[in-house]
């Protein structure tokens, strides 16, 4: 009960909060696929496709076991490998350059947009030349709507045209945002999300799903989904993993895709609340125009030459909980720095792993909860 009126630890994001608001109805929903027992490839997941593909716009919806699969099952079914180059940024959850590794093709690391934390497209292009100069075949572009915010589609969907590369979209932070006017899931060639249970839409385990206009990779997507299975059962006419979303999974999903809508709207108003409260102390996250955001983070930049560490513990002795996403980019991690960097370097994405820090963020972050935060931050830095 009202933890802005004790000092109660502040959840960084409240899972149970939203479990309350949700009352009986993902009991029942999982009551009903205990009572039917398809718990793989049951009703439900052929109704959450559905449901997925109407809001999002998407023609095909293909529900998958994670966001990581999501991304290597679209990898594999375009037969991405070994002398092929995909770009990605470096400023990122490591999935997205992983599931690219894993194929055996070659991540070539771009920089970010310090104001929207997205793809710079001037970084990709040159990521493409230092691609090339390696003797590498440049075949996709993985831009990470990172935090919740949509990167600009058009200018990369430009270049990856231009240069006769596909577009996977990772959405897996911001299924539910648009780019004029438009829902993810329906820029690029293929968009891939995840339903991790901390994603603005989760699930209850692992889950996620791939969403394209493409009926023939739709259609390998559900054979590399069920190890490469052709229409013989017996004959795999490929290679593929164990990829499916199962059953319970989806029908929890349905009943927070109920709620989805107001969620996003609610963790809006949290972010113009910090915007209001915060952006004369820090730097607050800035969306850019023609696109909008889910708010998977709300991620501030601190000061020059700020001790964030400090500032983190300062927070935490007021029972506000803070996370560092990421103190790492991927080509500072230790199984992929030998992979290339777009020439000139990745000067934004290194500094933003030295200044950023996210706060609190979720749908149901009260004002007077909030008020804490915002006076803890603005009391870390005297004001
Ligand atoms: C979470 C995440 C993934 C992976 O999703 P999982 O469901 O955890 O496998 C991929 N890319 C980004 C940007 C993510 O944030």
């Amino acid at each position: 009960m009202n933890q802005h009126l004790r000092s109660e630890p502040v959840p960084f994001i409240d899972l149970a909060a939203q479990r309350r608001r949700l009352g009986k109805s993902v009991d029942e929903a999982v009551s009903r696929v205990l009572a039917h027992c398809q718990f793989i490839n049951g009703p439900e997941v052929i109704q959450l496709e559905s449901q997925l593909a109407a809001f999002s716009g998407a023609r095909h919806v293909v529900t998958c076991a994670s966001g990581t699969d999501a991304l290597m099952m679209v990898l594999m079914a375009k037969g991405v490998g070994r002398g092929d180059a995909v770009l990605c940024p470096s400023f990122t959850f490591c999935a997205t350059g992983e599931a690219v590794a894993l194929t055996g093709a070659t991540p070539v690391f771009v920089d970010v947009d310090e104001a929207t934390f997205n793809m710079d497209v001037n970084s990709l292009k040159r990521g493409i030349a230092t691609a090339i100069k390696l003797g590498l075949k440049p075949r996709a572009v993985i831009p990470v709507d990172l935090f919740g915010q949509s990167a600009d589609h058009d200018a990369i969907g430009a270049i990856a045209e231009a240069e006769g590369m596909f577009v996977l979209d990772d959405a897996a932070q911001a299924f539910g945002a648009s780019y004029k006017g438009r829902r993810l899931g329906t820029f690029g060639l293929v968009t891939a999300t995840s339903f991790f249970p901390a994603k603005p839409l989760g699930c209850f385990g692992d889950g996620g799903a791939i969403f394209t206009d493409d009926a023939e990779l739709a259609a390998t997507l559900r054979s590399v989904r069920v190890h490469g299975q052709g229409s013989d059962k017996y004959d795999n006419v490929r290679l593929g993993l164990t990829g499916r979303l199962d059953t319970m999974q989806a029908a929890i999903l349905i009943e927070k895709l109920k709620i989805f809508e107001d969620e996003i709207a609610a963790r809006n108003k949290v972010a113009e609340r910090y915007g209001r409260g915060l952006g004369n102390i820090v730097t607050v996250p800035h969306v850019a125009s023609g696109g909008t955001s889910v708010w998977a983070q709300y991620t501030i930049r601190l000061p020059k030459g700020s001790d964030r560490d400090g500032f983190a513990a300062t927070l935490k002795a007021q029972g506000i909980p803070t996370a560092i996403y990421y103190p790492k980019s991927m080509h500072q991690q230790t199984a992929y720095r030998d992979f290339p960097v777009a020439d000139g370097g990745l000067p934004a994405s290194e500094r933003l792993s030295d200044d950023v820090i996210s706060l609190p963020m979720h749908a149901y972050l009260d004002e007077p909860t909030q008020e804490r935060v915002i006076k803890a931050v603005r009391g870390a830095f005297g004001a």
